[in-house]
Formats: structure tokens, C-alpha cells, sequence
């Protein structure tokens, strides 16, 4: 993000600056999982994916909820950061051939993209409250909890099965 922006001069401006970075990054991650749901093998795997992707969606109009809440137009800033990460998801999915090695890789990429989501969350609820908006704190919250119970599912997913199957 650019902090360096001369339009940031304030705490609250930094904030509205970091929604409109997860915003751009949840919408991004919305065009992806049809592509990661279409790629992966495994029914669990797919199925985690398809439910976060509802999920996801759900996060966008969160967003669009803490901006109004703080009475701001919901708008999106490149994010940077979560193009890399997609896009170094796609190219490693890209060049992977075995099916189940493929699934090892595509847990892996959602796991970076989770845990670039958990710490913007993260970051975002200490900022709204710091502001006085525990208002807006909450409804993250509750966005933020979501992105960690993805992130646990992956985890029990690919110790259990998944690296197994790829290993093999
Ligand atoms: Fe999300
Ligand atoms: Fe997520």
C-alpha cells in the first residue's frame, strides 16, 4: 500500500486506506477461486474452496458495510501485495503436472493468501478500535474468524492428506 501518499496524513485516513487495500484484495481473491475450485483434485479441497469462495464474497459486502458505517463510498487501491501472491500462485500451479502434487501446491498458495487476509484483519479491528469504531471492529471480526478457520481447514487438510497423497 502506498503509505507514502500525501493523502494520508491522518490515523483514520490510514485506516480507510487499509479497507480499500482488502477490499481491492478480497474482490481479486473472488475472480481466483473459481480457477484454484476448477484446478483441485481432491473433493475436500474443492469443497473447502467453493465454501470459501461463498464466504469471500460475504467478506466484500462486510467491506462495503464498514465503509458506510464510517461514511465513506466503498473503493478499491491496488494491492500489491495480493497480486504477488496470486500471481505466484498461478505459476507454480502452472508447472505442476501431477494431480495430487497440484493439490499440495494449491493448499499451499490459499494458505499465503489467508494469512495475508488474517493480517490485515488483524490490523484493521486494533485500528477501528484505537478510532472509537468498535462498530466497524466487529463486523471485521467476524470476517477475521472466517479467514482463520480456512486457514485451520487447510492445515488439517494437508497434514492429513493431502502432502501424504502428493509425497506418494
Ligand atoms: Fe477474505
Ligand atoms: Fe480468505
Amino acid at each position: 500500500m502506498g503509505l507514502f501518499a500525501k493523502d494520508i496524513a491522518t490515523m483514520d485516513d490510514l485506516f480507510v486506506h487499509q479497507l480499500k487495500d482488502i477490499y481491492y484484495a478480497e474482490k481479486r481473491i473472488t475472480k481466483s477461486l473459481p480457477t484454484m475450485i476448477e484446478k483441485a483434485t481432491s473433493p475436500e479441497l474443492k469443497q473447502g474452496f467453493q465454501k470459501h469462495l461463498g464466504e469471500t464474497e460475504n467478506h466484500v459486502r462486510r467491506l462495503e458495510q464498514v465503509f458506510r458505517m464510517h461514511g465513506v463510498e466503498p473503493a478499491a487501491v491496488t494491492c500489491a501485495a495480493i497480486d504477488g501472491i496470486l500471481e505466484e500462485a498461478d505459476e507454480v500451479a502452472g508447472e505442476v503436472k501431477d494431480k495430487e502434487v497440484l493439490d499440495a501446491a494449491l493448499a499451499a498458495a490459499a494458505q499465503a493468501v489467508e494469512h495475508y487476509e488474517i493480517t490485515r484483519y488483524g490490523t484493521l479491528i486494533a485500528w477501528a478500535r484505537e478510532l472509537g469504531r468498535s462498530d466497524c471492529a466487529d463486523v471485521l471480526k467476524q470476517t477475521l474468524d472466517e479467514e482463520k478457520a480456512t486457514d485451520a481447514k487447510l492445515t488439517q487438510l494437508a497434514e492429513s492428506r493431502i502432502n501424504r497423497k502428493a509425497a506418494a
